[in-house]
């Protein structure tokens, strides 16, 4: 079942058209990469979907809401998440204490206010940093941690405010290339195992085959193509547009991760 819908999606600035009549789905658990060159519409389309932006035309359904009109906060509200353009963490305090915040932010809004006592959900926080990997580093000051700790940590932030669906425009950016495979391995794994949706858009074509359970490619703000990895990796129309731009598939295009 869809827990997202993008209909029709349509934004232009000024003479540029970023994005005409867009249509896809995202299924319950599904993690779906948007790919395309620099300047495709990627992040109107993720700016569309979590409020940033107002479509010129078209609609956008989650989970049974219409998003389009409604602010960004309530957005985030009915469960959109969103990792790792916005940085989610306070350097001066602790990785455990950042996640116990989120925690106590989620539980105020979704449960009965004497939850609150129970002891700031430390419990939970260090078991959301366990799955992330960050579980002995729990009493650190994040200004002290490493970029791609860090990032583990702003995952765990997210997962604390309870997402069905995560949007990430970018994750990995600026980090090297070893970082960028383990940090979306380890999405994937957690977001499998609880069952949120993903959109994300990336750059590394080993990270987007690697972890795609399906991809959709927008190139000058049209969906051009969408399949699963190997069917796009072969769609000839995909594979210009890319040797065009310089060939982003590496060694994901010699099936390295077929
Ligand atoms: P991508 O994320 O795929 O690189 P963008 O969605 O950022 O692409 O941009 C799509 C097109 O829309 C580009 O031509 C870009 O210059 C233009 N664009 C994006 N945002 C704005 C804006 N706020 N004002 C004017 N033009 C914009
Ligand atoms: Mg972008």
């Amino acid at each position: 079942m869809s827990v997202l819908t993008v209909s029709g999606l349509a934004k232009s600035f000024g003479g540029v058209q970023a994005l005409r009549d867009v249509n896809f789905t995202l299924a319950a658990g599904e993690i779906l990469a948007m790919i395309g060159p620099n300047g495709a519409g990627k992040s109107t389309c993720f700016n569309c979907i979590n409020g940033q932006l107002r479509p010129d035309l078209g609609s956008v359904t989650f989970a049974g809401h219409e998003l389009i009109g409604l602010p960004p906060r309530r957005i985030w509200r009915l469960g959109v998440g969103r990792t790792f353009q916005i940085t989610a963490t306070f350097g001066s305090m602790t990785v455990a204490e950042n996640v116990q915040m989120a925690l106590i932010s989620h539980h105020r809004r979704t449960r009965a206010p004497w939850t609150l006592a129970t002891r700031l959900h430390r419990e939970e926080a260090l078991a959301l940093l366990d799955a992330v990997g960050m579980r002995d580093q729990a009493e650190r000051r994040c200004s002290v941690l490493a970029y791609g700790d860090l990032k583990r940590v702003e995952l765990a932030v997210a997962l604390a405010h309870g997402p069905r669906m995560l949007l990430m425009d970018e994750p990995t950016a600026g980090m090297a290339p070893k970082e960028r495979i383990a940090l979306m391995a380890l999405t994937a794994g957690i977001v499998h195992d609880r069952g949120i949706s993903v959109l994300f858009t990336e750059h590394d074509m080993d990270v987007v085959f690697a972890n795609a359970d399906r991809i959709i490619v927008l190139n000058r703000g049209e969906l051009i193509a969408e399949g699963t990895p190997a069917a796009v990796r072969d769609n000839p129309m995909v594979q210009e547009i890319y040797l065009g731009a310089g060939s982003m598939f590496g060694a994901a295009a010699a099936g390295a991760h077929a």
